[in-house]
């Protein structure tokens, strides 16, 4: 009699029973998919044995479609209906997509709050979809190689992408028809590629720099786990800037005088491209060029090139520093560096690295495959091939998020570069007596006051039971989960009474603007921290002439003399004079004589109020309802 098998989940009984799983690097400017066989990783390549697909999608007149190399050919005749650099549009608003100005040549429709859609020759189409068409492309190839369905995958994003931008991905994979089991950060992907997360524990730096972007990361391998400490670097720093670098020694060294057209300067940086990538390889390489009324013939040597791209190498190291120092780390405690992107074939570029780390990058796996290699291994781990290795991958976010306060201010819950999911908790007061509604203003940013904020969602708190003011205690939870989602909760702490809201913005900061909002952090810091204390001292200084005013109100007459009175009348005088200047000392001082001054009234009210709460009460009766 045959018996039946049982497995734990996910577990496979025979290498047939294998599951199918595929990582896949959705990038901006190349996209890979990479899958583990036989115990291999590797990267599958198209029919012509191709590896990298051009992240492209052209959009024909009969409402079909091509993808990769072929509509890439077609960018420079056809540019309004050949859609590149798609993952720059990805979560984004109308709003951020035109700060991207002529690094996009699309037509754009304004879709109300959501991601814009693009007016290409067959109607509008989102950028979602652009991309789940490269998805979908891509797993074609891998189903003809793998001889069957894929069962799920990983991609990678960014670091730095927001809770939009990585939403909207997942929206890409959703209409590609696939199972994403995880979305996977770009340099985590890399590090999981050299194997550094058996190694031993530590700090790892992932430098990838590619055509157009740069990205610096700084990742701690703790008891297995990744935590991704800092990110950082430059969305305009690529290998097309030493392309541009070498456009412009041309244009010099061939005396060339007259206004160059966008043609020609285009033709220039293909050429260009191909001299650089050359040197990577050789000491030094022959330079020729013919296009049309600019002509030149000589040579550009590695030294030469080298100079060339100085600045920009720098540019980067400096990106490098910022990111060790917000990882809060000394870049001695740097054990491993990973390069990523194919500008880091350029032998410049590795020795600025090493040097600045001080120790040898890893780079002996392609520096174009490597993020697609790790995000397979982790796929074929989780679809459950490997079911005794399980590993968990954290993300960082990318700015602070809090709250606002009275005046304005802004007080900081989760400091940005905190690992996700992460849950914190601090306990508010009421401002006024018998308050019995609180505005929850959630905010994201590093500025000390509101307005400088990017505000997330507002809520209230309602059916506070009525208390003297700073007596309730709300509890308010930020709670921030796996991929990225915030959600903020508030509670009185005495009733249970609780709101609560889920904050999902319809699209993110993009890198320019969180980068932005961190700079302007750093400029305005004095200034803030000015403007802060005098907001605070005022907030503080109404407070006190409130609650005098409100006490001189009810029991003045019963407990005070008409000089007393009057004393304290001069001391509220005092202070509001000085109120509405800028002089934050002077009113926290006249703020504190105030108190002072009120200190006897305020001890002969608490005891007029006990002895009137105790008369012709009961003892007992306070001891009803705690049981
Ligand atoms: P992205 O991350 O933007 O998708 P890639 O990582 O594919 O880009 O890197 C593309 C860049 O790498 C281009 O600027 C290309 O010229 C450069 N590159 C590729 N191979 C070499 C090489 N051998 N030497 C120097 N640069 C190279
Ligand atoms: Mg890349």
């Amino acid at each position: 009699m045959a018996l039946l098998q049982i497995t734990e989940p996910g577990q496979a009984l025979d290498p047939h029973a294998r599951k199918r799983a595929a990582g896949i690097d959705l990038g901006t400017t190349n996209s890979l998919i990479a899958s583990v066989r036989a115990g291999v990783v590797q990267t599958l390549p198209d029919d012509r044995g191709v590896h990298l697909l051009p992240s492209v999608v052209r959009y024909l007149e009969d409402g079909s479609y091509v993808v990769g190399e072929e509509a890439l050919a077609a960018a420079k005749s056809d540019p309004a209906n050949t859609l590149l650099s798609i993952k720059r549009l990805m979560g984004r608003g109308i709003k951020d997509v035109s700060t991207l100005g002529d690094q996009v040549p699309y037509e754009f429709i304004d879709t109300d709050g959501g991601m814009p859609l693009i007016n290409v020759v067959s109607g509008p189409v989102s950028p979602v979809k652009a991309s789940a068409s490269i998805l979908q492309s891509l797993v074609h190839r891998a189903e003809k190689i793998l001889a069957g369905k894929i069962d799920g995958v990983v991609i990678t994003v960014p670091a730095y992408f927001d809770d939009a931008q990585r939403q909207a991905t997942k929206d890409a994979a959703t209409i590609a028809e696939l199972n994403v089991l995880r979305l996977l950060s770009e340099p985590t992907a890399a590090a999981v590629a050299y194997g550094l997360d058996s190694g031993e524990e530590g700090v790892i730096a992932v430098y990838d720099l590619g055509g157009g972007t740069f990205d610096i990361s700084l990742l701690r391998l703790n008891r297995g786990v990744f935590e991704v400490l800092s990110t950082g670097g430059d969305s305009a720093l690529g290998g097309d800037d030493f392309d541009r670098a070498i456009a412009e020694w041309i244009i010099e060294a061939a005396g060339y005088e007259s206004q160059i057209s966008q043609a020609q300067f285009r033709g220039l940086m293909l050429e260009a491209r191909g001299f650089k990538e050359s040197l990577s390889d050789n000491a030094s390489v022959a330079v020729q060029i013919d296009l049309e009324d600019l002509q030149f013939e000589g040579e550009l040597s590695k030294n030469e090139f080298n100079q060339l791209i100085a600045p920009l190498v720098d540019k980067s190291i400096k990106a490098c520093r910022r990111a060790v120092r917000d990882a809060g780390v000394d870049v001695g405690d740097v054990n491993n560096v990973v390069l990523v992107g194919g500008s880091t074939r350029v032998p410049a570029v590795v020795d600025a690295v090493a040097e600045y780390f001080d120790s040898r990058p890893l780079d002996s796996i392609d520096p174009d495959r490597v993020v697609a290699v790790g995000a397979a291994i982790q796929a074929n781990v989780l679809v459950g091939n490997k079911p005794d290795e399980e590993m968990l991958l954290l993300d960082v976010l990318p700015l602070s998020l809090g709250l606002e306060t009275m005046g304005g201010l802004t007080e900081k819950i989760i400091d940005r570069n905190t690992t996700i999911p992460v849950s914190k908790a601090q306990e508010f007061t009421t401002y006024k007596d018998g308050q019995t509604a609180m505005l929850i203003h959630v905010v994201q940013g590093e500025r000390e006051l509101v307005d400088d904020c990017r505000s997330l969602a507002r809520f209230e708190l309602r059916g506070i039971p009525p208390m003297v003011a700073g007596a309730a205690k709300i509890g308010v939870l930020f709670q921030v989960d796996a991929d990225g989602l915030l959600s903020v909760s508030a509670t009185e702490l005495s009733t249970g009474v609780e709101a609560k809201v889920e904050v999902k913005p319809s699209y993110g900061l993009n890198e320019d603007e969180i980068k932005s909002m961190l700079q302007a952090s750093f400029e305005h810091a004095r200034e803030d921290i000015d403007a802060r204390s005098l907001t605070e001292a005022r907030v503080d200084a109404v407070r006190v002439i409130e609650a005098v005013r409100g006490a001189l109100k009810s029991d003045a007459e019963n407990l005070l003399s008409p000089d007393e009175i009057d004393e304290i009348g001069k001391s509220i005088h005092q202070l509001e004079s000085v109120l509405d200047g800028a002089d934050s000392v002077a009113i926290q001082d006249l703020t504190r004589a105030l108190s002072l001054a009120t200190d006897e009234f305020a001890a002969r009210r608490m005891d007029a109020n006990v002895k009137l709460a105790l008369a012709g009460h009961e003892i007992n009766e306070f001891d009803k309802g705690q049981g």
